[in-house]
């Protein structure tokens, strides 16, 4: 069981630079399980680089339809299909990027769906099971009204925030979590419409208490800082949190940590 972070960045400004990578997530949870989270640009080749096949890939979940986490959606469905000659895996998506809302997306196309095995929207309170792993969808709080936060049941519990404001009782949503991955793109309290900052994780983290938080998705002002910002949340909420770097690994066994940590 292991967590791949295949980039730590995201927002605009980071993904336009690469000043951190934009890959996504993917959770490989048996042998015969690997799920792939918001693959943003660079994903592909973020996989390799990490010495993942998307080949092995059967599900790609994309929670909501901005770039920096779908772009590379249609490539990795061609790697999961055999390069379109199988009908195979599962993709999952928000509404805005299956079928497109008002102004926003679809981001995939209808040709590359139809060679999908099964196809999901996610919606804040659905609940499918992929392969043994029970995927509860989260409300979020985000500029795409559709975007979803994902919960995944299997021996741990795993919650992935994705992009989302702050709101007084956003930490009921995150209760009960082994593992909690935030995207957090601001330091201390500088909030932006539609994401949270590191203060807002405090906040949070007063009241849920995961074995290990990850802040993760990263704009240019947490570049330098995000070290030190981690830091700072383990000592205020006394939960052991790191900070996500490009190709990180953690095992979700043991919780460890391999690859790069620095503080
Ligand atoms: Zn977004």
């Amino acid at each position: 069981m292991e967590l791949i972070f295949l980039g730590s960045g995201g927002g605009r400004w980071v993904t336009i630079t690469q000043r951190l990578k934009t890959g996504g997530i993917v959770l490989k949870v048996k042998k015969d399980i690997q799920i792939h989270i918001d693959p943003g640009p660079g994903a592909l080749v973020c996989a390799y680089e990490n010495k993942i096949s998307p080949l092995s890939t059967n599900a790609i979940f994309v929670t909501h339809c901005h770039p920096d986490h779908y772009n590379d959606a249609e490539i990795l469905i061609e790697a999961m299909t055999k390069g379109m000659t199988k009908v195979r895996g599962v993709f999952a998506g928000s509404k805005s990027v299956v079928e497109g809302i008002e102004g926003i997306g679809p981001a995939v196309s209808s040709y590359h769906l139809s060679k999908v095995e099964k196809l999901f929207i996610l919606e804040p309170e659905k609940k499918f099971i992929i392969n043994g792993v029970e995927v509860s969808c989260l409300k979020a709080y985000h500029t795409d009204p559709t975007n979803v936060g994902l919960r995944l049941d299997f021996d741990r519990t795993l919650i992935y925030t994705s992009d989302t404001e702050y709101r007084d009782n956003i930490a009921e949503l995150y209760k009960d979590a082994d593992i909690i991955v935030f995207n957090v793109i601001r330091p201390r309290g500088e909030r932006i419409r539609g994401h949270l900052c590191v203060n807002d994780v405090i906040n949070i983290l007063k009241e849920v208490k995961p074995k290990i938080a990850i802040l993760n998705h990263f704009g240019m002002k947490m570049v330098d800082e995000r070290f030190k910002e981690a830091k700072r949340v383990e000592k205020e909420t006394g939960v052991r949190t790191i900070s996500a770097t490009d190709g990180l690994s953690l095992d979700l066994k043991e919780l460890k940590i391999r690859g790069q940590l620095r503080f």
